[in-house]
């Protein structure tokens, strides 16, 4: 594209150009037309600039027929201006039109927020040009980019495990089946096998990627396709692995703080997190919910409503740790006392965004939990064949990029956390 060479982005165009000509492309976020004078304010991926069209401007006619979200190249001189937003106007010589909209947008790019998600959702390409949703995907990015500088410094490798899977890592209630070629097959509920088995390799290996959970009912907190930032290391047990989810926690905070204060603005947040995160047992827990009133008996799993009371006793991040064997994976190690697992789950108020343990790494002990919790030890030949190998003790987490970023940014609802989301409901766009 001729004009495509010669293109700058907005946020380069400050007044210390004043009086240069540039080329500029992007989308018409609103027009103001007073007759005489229309300003037409153009958007580019990361900022937004005023295009102020007078009555004697040769493209004044042309300008007149643009409408709101039409995609346009423009060129023109660069001009200080002390009304102007960023106080800098455009005084074009150069229209080219790419795309004219055909629609309005039942809703503002301007508003902050709108009640009705499925609206939006029908068109997200249009809904995620507001703003608030662009910052907060501009800071999903950011975590992304810390969590793998964090581990890349901290000598892990970044791996890609099969998503087409054969049998169930975390019960079988959750799966999807599909047809492998002629027989039955799942999409993947976690990597967690196969991460455990890449530490025989290689010690200390992430995987960042997409589980599918046939969750079947609408909460704002579940997907059926989310992404999980998924850590194992060999030679540390849960304590270790919850120090270094911790640190991984802040090193994320520590960097959007640097690296997208404009978005953080525009969002209008700020942090106060330190370490280390306060860590209670399952058992403490249970006892405080007990004083409360809360219907919970020791060995249950905390119900909506009690999560919900823990969020009010809370505030932040927050470890849940030692919690009864029976009611985490197979794969989670039992402590001396073998009702009670080197487990735990890090907690934002009310949310879970991540579940980790020190694993088993003996295959007798393996089976014994696999058959404890109704499951075929032959489905699992392929795993526990390389327990007889010399399985070196390891531990790790599962952390849900969506419920991180859900805490982030204080967003009630995970689908505002991802593109597009796939729900009980949703399977478009
Ligand atoms: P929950 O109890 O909230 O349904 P879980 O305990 O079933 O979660 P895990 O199997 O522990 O989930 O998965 C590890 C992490 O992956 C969770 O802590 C969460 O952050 C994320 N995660 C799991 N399932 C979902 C989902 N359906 N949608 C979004 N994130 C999820
Ligand atoms: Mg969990």
């Amino acid at each position: 594209m001729r004009l495509f060479k010669e293109r700058r982005y907005i946020s380069m165009i400050s007044s210390e150009r004043d009086g240069e000509e540039v080329t500029l492309m992007g989308w018409i976020s609103s027009i103001r037309d007073h007759g005489n004078i229309m300003f037409v304010m153009l958007v580019d991926r990361d900022d937004e600039i005023q295009i102020t069209v007078k009555r004697d401007n040769p493209l004044f006619t042309r300008f007149k027929e643009l409408k709101e979200h039409s995609s346009i190249g423009v060129k023109g001189i660069v001009k200080s201006s002390k009304n102007a937003p960023r106080g800098i106007e455009i005084i074009p010589t150069l229209l080219e039109v790419f795309s004219i909209s055909k629609m309005i947008p039942p809703f503002s790019i301007y508003s902050k927020s709108i009640p009705n998600m499925d609206l939006r959702l029908d068109i997200r390409a249009i809904d995620l040009r507001r703003n608030t949703l662009r910052s907060i995907f501009k800071i999903r990015y950011g975590i992304l980019k810390a969590i793998r500088e964090f581990l890349d410094k901290n000598n892990f490798i970044e791996v890609n495990t099969p998503k087409m899977i054969s049998s169930a890592t975390e019960g079988g209630a959750a799966l999807f089946p599909i047809f492998y070629f002629n027989r039955e097959a799942f999409l993947a509920q976690s990597p967690q096998l196969y991460k455990e088995q890449l530490t025989m390799a290689f010690d200390s290996v992430f995987e960042i990627a997409p589980i599918f959970r046939a969750e079947p009912s609408r909460t704002n907190r579940h997907l059926a396709e989310a992404i999980s930032v998924d850590v194992e290391k060999a030679f540390i047990d849960y304590t270790d692995a919850m120090e270094l989810l911790e640190d991984l926690i802040i090193y994320s905070i520590e960097y959007i703080k640097k690296y997208n204060i404009k978005e953080l603005e525009i969002l209008n947040i700020k942090f106060d997190v330190t370490k280390p995160f306060p860590r209670y047992t399952y058992t403490e827990l249970i006892d405080r919910l007990k004083e409360y009133g809360a219907k919970i008996e020791w060995g249950e799993d905390f119900s909506t409503e009690n999560l919900k009371l823990l969020g009010e006793m809370m505030n932040g991040y927050y470890f849940i740790t030692d919690w009864p064997t029976k009611i985490k994976p197979f794969y989670a190690k039992p402590k001396s006392d073998a009702k009670i697992s080197e487990t735990f789950d890090l907690m934002h108020n009310e949310l879970e965004i991540s579940s980790g343990s020190s694993r088993i790494n003996v295959k007798e002990e393996i089976i014994e939990r696999m058959k404890s919790q109704g499951l075929n030890p032959n489905s699992f030949d392929y795993h526990l064949r390389v327990f007889d190998y010399g399985m070196p003790p390891h531990a790790g987490f599962g952390l849900g990029l969506e419920r991180f970023l859900m805490t982030i940014c204080k967003l009630d609802n995970i689908r505002d956390a991802t593109f597009y989301p796939r729900d009980i409901e949703r399977l478009t766009p």
